[in-house]
């Protein structure tokens, strides 16, 4: 390979003049931070997915943390998710001194087994975060149904899942749409759309929203756009225990654009999608990703099962060195140090399918300006190296 050769990068946000103009007319303002931009942003990302309620905070992260504050995690309380995700999901639990419980994911997929949840529930259990896991919509129709028969909220971890859609109740609703108790969104690089850093929480419930937004700014009573608005002198105080996990102008400003671009960019993503689906087929022993019937993935990453004979950190490497970049399977969070104390988890199923996924299943590259000869180059590419391994296996 030749060093001049271009990189195809797994992952590339798509930021261009529009997003400068809106930093810029944020800059230019005056008011950098949790203002104005912020407020019109939730308007336009609730009245996007459909919920009565968007709070903006500085990650999603943060936006976990406040979710599981919010339905009421205390030190000891019990609440069930999977291993398979991004280290954050456990970690929020852990925030709040509660203790994430582990189920396995389904077979052949990435996403929570609704199957196993039942038996994980115990008289600690206090809340399901359930995880929309790389934009794929989880079986929200029987997480809801578990859930309801044990009397427990449900947070949606919708880092990945902006846009995304969920046949519930007879229609298509985008996921934030207020089945669920709270879903949280991220608006990292890696996700669909950015502001750098970002994250959203969605609700019905006018309590939370209330929560959030004190919580959010140090849980200070008045917010700082009442206080500079005011015609007379207004003393804040600080009710309870709070935090700074603020949005700035600058992001939401930008935030506002990237939403504007998402229907288009989503349409992208599912055609890219959909050419990887058709172009794969015949590779032996490679599964690409089933949508069922019942979801619309915004198809935030591109997962796909690797030949049982095929070695992962090999595939990669021989991608790499033709100039595609991957990603290994999505994490298990229960394998990392820091969760190497027992005390910090519970293992309520084998998890099995998990640690599989994570060793036998990369990521390709996908977005939204991925043109078609990118997307050839990364098929001829697996074709070349699955192929000529099989052909290695075939004859040893
Ligand atoms: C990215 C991600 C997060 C964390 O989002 P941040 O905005 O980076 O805090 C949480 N959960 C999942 C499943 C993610 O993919």
């Amino acid at each position: 390979m030749s060093g001049a050769q271009r990189m195809i990068p797994v992952a590339k946000p798509l930021l261009d003049e529009r997003e400068v103009d809106a930093a810029r007319r944020a800059i230019m303002s005056g008011w950098v931070t949790q203002g104005p931009e912020v407020a019109a942003f939730e308007r336009e990302f609730a009245s996007f997915v459909g919920a009565p309620y968007a709070c903006a905070v500085s990650n999603c992260t943060t936006a976990l943390h406040l979710a599981l504050k919010a339905v009421g995690i205390q030190p000891g309380d019990e609440v069930v998710t999977v291993t398979h995700s991004f280290i954050a999901t456990a970690n929020a639990i852990r925030y709040c001194g509660g203790i994430p419980v582990f189920v396995d994911i389904e077979q052949g997929g990435y996403n929570i087994d609704p199957d196993l949840i039942a038996a994980a529930i115990t008289s600690s259990t206090r809340a399901i975060l359930c995880v929309h896991q790389l934009g794929m919509p989880c079986d929200l129709t029987r997480i809801l149904e578990v859930a309801g028969s044990h009397g427990l909220p449900v947070i949606e971890d919708a880092a990945c899942a902006i846009g995304s859609e969920i046949h519930l109740g007879g229609d298509w609703r985008k996921v934030g749409t207020p089945r669920a108790d709270i879903a949280c969104f991220s608006f990292h690089p890696r996700k669909v759309v950015t502001t750098g850093d970002g994250g959203m929480l969605t609700t019905a419930d006018p309590d939370y929203d209330r929560k959030f937004r004190l919580w959010r700014q140090h849980g200070m009573s008045v917010s700082d756009t009442v206080r500079h608005g005011a015609r007379e002198v207004i003393y804040e105080s600080y009710p309870e225990l709070g935090y700074n996990y603020r949005m700035t102008d600058v992001q939401a400003a930008i935030g506002r654009e990237q939403l504007c671009r998402l229907p288009v960019i989503i349409e992208r993503r599912r055609q890219l999608a959909e050419q990887y689906r058709n172009a794969l087929g015949d590779i032996p022993g490679l599964a690409t990703p089933v949508e069922p019937y019942w979801a619309r993935s915004n198809w935030q990453s591109y997962c796909v099962r690797l030949p049982a004979a095929a070695d992962q950190r090999s595939v990669m490497q021989a991608l790499l060195d033709r100039g595609i970049s991957t990603r290994r399977g999505v994490m298990n969070i229960h394998l990392e140090p820091a969760y190497a104390d027992p005390n910090s988890f519970r293992r309520a199923s084998s998890l099995k399918n998990s640690v599989a996924a994570q060793s036998g299943s990369i990521i390709l590259p996908l977005y939204a300006q991925m043109t078609s000869e990118e997307l050839s180059a990364v098929v001829e590419g697996l074709h070349e190296v699955l192929g000529r391994r099989q052909v290695a296996a075939a004859r040893a």
